[in-house]
């Protein structure tokens, strides 16, 4: 493990997030949608399936996608003022069976404020370390997602939505038809 178990957590849910906000596609159109999202990732707490919640969620992301293209000192600013307007307050806790981790703001504040401030306790660890090269976009040429490489040896190079079997496909015909 490259990071502490949260903090990989933080990072993966803050990049699936920030995915479901593409050019030109909504991962995130309805209420159930963001509830899926909510399963999906493991998120626990206040949920209060609504589209104010909702909205507050969609609004987060441009914000978080910053995270990925921005330099240190940007990110920093980023991180800082999610951790400030949030008025985070790091306490360790235990719920669910999960080991001690931090939260830095009580499980009944709104999704979207618990997303930011774990968005933002991850990329401090990533900053601690200097560790941001870690935040890549999908190499795939007609993806722009974004992903965490947490491999030991920095290989990753595309995002969970298939793009490697895309780009082993491409490459392979492109093979063939140079042999042919
Ligand atoms: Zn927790
Ligand atoms: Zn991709």
């Amino acid at each position: 493990m490259l990071f502490a178990h949260d903090t990989e957590c933080g990072l993966t849910a803050t990049a699936a997030l920030v995915n479901t906000a593409g050019p030109d596609r909504e991962g995130l159109p309805d209420v159930a949608a963001l509830d899926e999202f909510f399963t999906a990732h493991a998120w626990t707490g206040r949920h209060e399936h609504t589209e104010a919640e909702l909205r507050q969620v969609r609004a987060l992301r441009p914000r978080l996608r910053r995270l990925w293209h921005a330099d240190t000192d940007e990110v920093v600013a980023i991180v800082n003022g999610l951790l400030r307007e949030s008025h985070a307050l790091p306490q360790l806790i235990r719920h669910d069976d999960e080991p001690y981790h931090l939260h830095a703001v009580p499980r009944d504040a709104p999704l979207a404020t618990r997303m930011a401030v774990e968005a933002a306790m991850a990329m401090a660890d990533l900053v601690r370390i200097d560790e941001l090269s870690r935040l890549r976009i999908c190499d795939h040429p007609d993806c722009d997602n974004v992903l965490v490489d947490l491999s030991k040896n920095r290989s990753r190079r595309f995002c969970d939505a298939g793009c490697g079997n895309r780009a082993a496909v491409t490459a392979y015909r492109a093979r063939r038809a140079a042999q042919a």
